[in-house]
């Protein structure tokens, strides 16, 4: 059993608040948003970051990616936009090293970020 915070998450020991799950995915409310609407949608199987990407199933890509889809849809994201982001490494600002895409809505984000 991996001793990663998401794996926790995603099995149920660390309390979160999950808005979507499916057989792929977990989608929970991130503890310290940064928008409005800020969920992180997580693979069920851990992969600490998308430099390792190669270790799923291309069906399995895909699968995060409708998920991200449906979880705006469900949310009506895709009304006015939103805003997914993957950080990787210590220049991305990834603190959790289990890939994570975050979801962020529900207000206007500038461009470039900081
Ligand atoms: P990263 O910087 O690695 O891309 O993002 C990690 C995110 O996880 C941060 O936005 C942070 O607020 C969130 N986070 C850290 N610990 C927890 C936790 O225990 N529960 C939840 N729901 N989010 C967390
Ligand atoms: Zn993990």
């Amino acid at each position: 059993m991996k001793e990663c915070l998401f794996c926790k998450i995603v099995r149920k020991e660390i309390k979160s608040d999950i808005v979507y799950e499916n057989e792929h995915v977990v989608a929970f409310k991130d503890i310290s948003p940064v928008s409005p609407f800020h969920l992180l949608l997580v693979p069920k199987k851990h992969i600490s970051s998308i430099m390792e990407i190669d270790s799923l199933k291309d069906s399995e890509v895909k699968e995060i990616m409708k998920a991200i889809k449906t979880v705006a849809e469900e949310n009506g994201l895709d009304k006015k936009g939103f805003r997914v982001v993957i950080n990787m490494g210590p220049y991305g600002g990834q603190i959790v090293d289990h890939l994570h895409f975050h979801i962020m809505g529900k207000r206007k984000f500038e461009w470039p970020p900081g």
